[in-house]
C-alpha cells in the first residue's frame, strides 16, 4: 500500500515582524514596506513594534531603521 501524502496546512498566511519575529495577526495594523536603501527586502512591522520603538535591520544591505 503506498504512504498516503501528507495533508497540507491551510490557513491564512501569516507574516513575521522583521525585527521582533512575531506573527502579525490578520486584523493587525502592521506596516510592510521595502527596505528604503536597497529595495529588496519586504520590511514587516507589528504595532508593538513600532510603539516600543524597535529597529529593524534589512539582512540585504544590512541597513537599520526606527
Ligand atoms: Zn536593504
Amino acid at each position: 500500500m503506498p504512504p498516503r501524502p501528507k495533508p497540507q496546512l491551510y490557513g491564512p498566511t501569516v507574516e513575521y515582524d522583521t525585527s521582533t519575529n512575531e506573527p502579525v495577526a490578520p486584523f493587525e495594523k502592521a506596516v510592510k514596506f521595502v527596505c528604503p536603501r536597497c529595495g529588496q527586502y519586504t520590511v514587516i512591522r507589528t504595532q508593538k513594534s513600532r510603539k516600543l520603538g524597535i529597529t529593524y535591520k534589512c539582512p540585504i544591505c544590512g541597513f537599520e531603521g526606527p
